[in-house]
């Protein structure tokens, strides 16, 4: 048995290490946090745990690397990195001390649901849930009983003693009423309710303001648990109280030392109501709770039982007993994700076959021989992946990532080339009509050495390297007329079109594919996946491949979109020059035009990026025009402004684009929709207007238009009224340049439900997950893959709860689907 209070001393021990970490980076990791450096306190700690009887935080720690090399030996930048890493897999692992007091993972039989009883049952069907807090739950997304468990509080609140209460974060106290009254403070407008409480340790006055209906609802007497913020008023301690509840008289979950919960919450739902509703639902159902992880990965992962673990998160013992419930609920939420997703994956790959392609060396050999640049390592790499899976009878399921830029098309193009070469067909969907065309442009431009006239215009042929015929390319867009539409379905059907470059034209009923090898999707993540799926089901089943220009991290990628494969293009062509970036207020953007104005006089040209209108693209339209006859007329008279929008035909669009690259036109005013594809190396300038309406992503992704020349880039974000969060994001991006780093600040700003859409998309929503808990995601994927492997379709009686607790996720997916079924 290990000794307690030895236990203590341990846990404070991990406790002073978090604190030195934090002060370290507080203080620019300069070695100062603690007397004699970083290095004496791990040669003692560690002599210290060495002589533990059961070594397993000393294990654990030396895991993560803490004991390794000698900080002090360490640059600057190496030790934060050191010491963020250490600090989030710290809090994603509970340490061992916390983890003995809350008890390991135990089996132990549930107590019986009385008949009629269930989770699913609407939460008002518990004491004191009226129709009007029913409705005001639903508004925080609380339906039924067992939304209540899984309502996670927002934050916690230190519980402290009187004594002990200090200006600063709120806090919370337990006290007995001594006088509660309602009283004028600061004029009679209002009634306030003053109060006096008590416990072992002082007196404490506290203030309700405006609130003196609350002074003849404490009794004198009663035990309160109040929470507030602490300030000095006329020398003397009060607390401004933000929260307060009766207790019972044997109520111990409020108790100093201990956390109390703060819900989300809405107008009208007290933090009382919450922590009394979602109580109830805990009493009630906690002992009865069956825990669907099995025995064996819960002890091999150790994990808390779920019941522990939402008692535990709901209502902490302490700091490390709240970090251990987390990792359990959080290890949940990723494990049951990878468990659809892996099963998905095997489902779809099962279930239909796809045509195998070849690769047919000569074809592609001559096609990438005449491109005018090499391959990256990085476009090798991944080309041979894609190519490889091509070649299988079973749909290849891939996620091209790869920053913008970065040559993801030219990949696309050469996979696509391979499935005509065999003598089938290839589709390439965007999400909008611009990027659609620009990829057929591109398209054409890359195949241009072997290009052949053809009579229509949407459509355009080549002879690849020894090939017998050519190869139709076309492209179908849903703005096209009826006839040129139905032109190109029906060669499609009579395969006579090899490859065909669209939108959600694609997809419509009437669209069919005789022969379809592979589909691509570009930009999957601004597309509902309702359409990605759509597409794998015409004819047999092809090889699909989703791209996208957000870099997240691959391991996230793998939980997200668990049941793709994931390459990553991270290499940028040669020759990219870096881009700078600056936030102008409103009041710089005559230093913004004067800008402009030096690039064209020393022969360059540059972008002008129109906000963003969400409402139509009329609206957008007719902004775009605006601007672009201010900039004519006003500020840059002299000069040769060209117009760039979405409403323009193609053959408008591509004369503009031509001449821009002709270097007839200085300045290009376009809509926010031609943010992709536009490669003009002479223009190294862009000006973004209301860039404080875009999100981070979409700022990196205009920023990626430029530099690519020989000349380094500029790129000025012009704010017009930016929020705190806004100048947060502009601030991200003066600062970073590599996507990755944007992409990830990106998700720590936004969350991970918004920055994937991932209500949209019906991919589930992770709570508690996020990016610190890529350790854990790891763990989660490998026991996923295991308890698969076993029994792919969790038909085995032990695993009954599990395939319960995974059947909302299913259905979910089932209707949205991510990888295509
Ligand atoms: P992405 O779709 O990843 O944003 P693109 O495929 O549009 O990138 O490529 C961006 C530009 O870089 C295109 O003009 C393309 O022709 C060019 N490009 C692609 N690969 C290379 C390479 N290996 N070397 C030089 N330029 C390249
Ligand atoms: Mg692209």
């Amino acid at each position: 048995m290990a000794d307690p209070a030895r236990g203590a001393v341990r846990a404070s021990r991990l406790e002073t290490f978090h604190r030195i970490l934090r002060l370290e980076e507080e203080r620019g990791y300069g070695d100062r946090a603690v007397m004699g450096g970083l290095d004496r306190f791990l040669a003692a700690w560690r002599q210290e745990l060495e002589q533990e009887p059961q070594g397993a935080l000393l294990d654990h720690l030396t895991r993560l690397g803490v004991f390794q090399d000698s900080y002090a030996s360490r640059t600057v930048e190496d030790r934060g990195a050191w010491a963020s890493r250490v600090l989030e897999e710290l809090a994603s692992a509970p340490d061992a001390s916390a983890k003995a007091r809350a008890a390991a993972y135990r089996p132990r039989k549930p107590r019986p649901v009385p008949p009629g009883h269930s989770l699913n049952r609407p939460a008002s069907v518990l004491p004191g849930v009226g129709p009007t807090i029913a409705s005001k739950l639903q508004a925080v997304g609380v339906h039924s009983v067992r939304d209540l468990l899984y309502h996670y509080p927002r934050r916690h609140v230190p519980i402290v003693w009187i004594r002990d209460l200090a200006p600063g974060e709120e806090q919370g106290i337990v006290g007995t009423v001594w006088e509660a009254r309602a009283v004028n403070i600061g004029g009679p407008r209002r009634q306030s309710t003053e109060a006096v409480l008590s416990d072992e340790t002082g007196n404490l006055r506290v203030v309700w303001f405006n609130q003196g209906f609350v002074a003849r609802s404490l009794r004198v007497g009663e035990r309160v648990f109040v929470t507030g913020h602490v300030r000095i008023y006329r020398g003397q301690r009060t607390l401004e109280a933000s929260s307060y509840e009766t207790l019972a008289p044997d109520d111990d979950a409020f108790r100093p030392g201990r956390l109390a919960p703060v819900y989300p919450s809405t107008e009208g739902l007290t933090q009382r109501t919450l922590r009394r509703v979602v109580r109830s639902a805990l009493d009630e159902w906690l002992p009865r709770l069956e825990d669907h992880m099995p025995q064996e990965v819960g002890e091999r992962q150790d994990l808390l039982h779920l019941a522990d673990a939402l008692a535990a998160y709901h209502y902490p013992e302490d700091g490390p007993a709240r970090s251990a419930a987390r990792t359990r609920l959080a290890f949940d939420e990723l494990f049951l994700v990878q468990l659809c997703m892996l099963a998905r994956k095997a489902d779809w790959q099962k279930q239909g076959s796809s045509i195998p392609v070849p690769v047919r060396e000569e074809v592609l050999r001559a096609f990438l021989d005449a491109l005018p640049f090499r391959f990256t390592a990085a476009q090798d790499r991944v080309l041979d992946e894609t190519l490889t899976d091509m070649g299988r009878t079973w749909p290849m399921g891939r996620l091209l990532q790869g920053e913008v830029g970065s040559g993801k098309t030219v990949v696309a193009l050469a996979a696509m080339l391979m499935a005509a070469a065999h003598g089938c067909q290839a589709a390439l969907m965007a999400p909008t009509e611009v990027l659609a065309e620009q990829h057929y442009l591109t398209i054409g431009r890359l195949l241009e050495g072997f290009s052949q006239p053809v009579q229509e215009p949407n459509a355009l042929a080549v002879t690849v390297g020894p090939l017998s015929r050519p190869i139709v390319i076309a492209l179908l867009l849903g703005s096209q007329t009826a006839r040129e539409k139905e032109e190109v379905r029906g060669r499609l059907k009579r395969h006579e079109i090899d490859i065909v470059v669209g939108t959600h034209a694609l997809i419509q009923r009437d669209v069919t594919f005789p022969r379809l090898a592979l589909a691509v999707v570009d930009e999957q993540q601004r597309f509902g996946v309702m359409q990605r799926r759509a597409l794998g089901e015409r004819g047999t089943r092809p090889h699909l491949m989703t791209m996208s220009a957000t870099p997240i991290p691959r391991s996230l990628a793998l939980s997200l979109y668990g049941d793709l494969d994931v390459s990553v293009l991270d290499e940028l062509p040669p020759g990219r020059q870096p881009v700078r970036t600056k936030w102008l207020r409103p009041d710089q953007r005559e230093q913004a035009y004067r800008y402009l104005r030096g690039q064209v006089e020393e022969g360059r040209q540059a972008f002008v990026v129109c906000p963003l209108i969400e409402e139509s693209e009329t609206l957008q339209t007719r902004a775009a025009q605006r601007e672009h006859r201010r900039l004519s007329e006003e500020v840059y008279p002299d000069l040769r402004v060209g117009l760039l929008h979405g409403r323009m035909s193609l053959a408008e669009k591509v004369e503009v684009m031509d001449s821009f690259r002709e270097r007839a036109l200085d300045i290009l005013v376009a809509t926010p929709v031609v943010e992709v594809g536009v490669d003009i190396p002479t223009a190294p300038a862009i000006l973004v207007e209301g860039a404080d309406r875009f999100g981070l992503s979409e700022l990196h992704q205009f920023r990626g238009r430029v530099g690519r020349g020989e000349h380094p880039g500029a790129c000025l974000l012009q704010a017009d009224d930016p929020s705190p969060e806004a100048r947060g994001r502009l601030a991200v991006l003066e600062q970073e340049t590599s996507g990755f780093r944007v992409a990830e600040e990106d998700l720590r700003l936004r969350g991970p439900g918004e920055f994937f859409g991932i209500r949209q998309s019906g991919l589930p929503d992770l709570k508690l997950a996020g990016l610190g808990d890529l350790p854990l995601l790891g763990r989660a994927r490998e026991e996923a893959a295991r308890l698969l492997a076993e029994d792919p379709d969790l038909s085995h009686a032990e695993h009954r709860a599990l395939a319960a607790a995974t059947e909302p996720l299913r259905r979910a997916l089932a209707e949205h689907g991510t990888a295509g079924e």
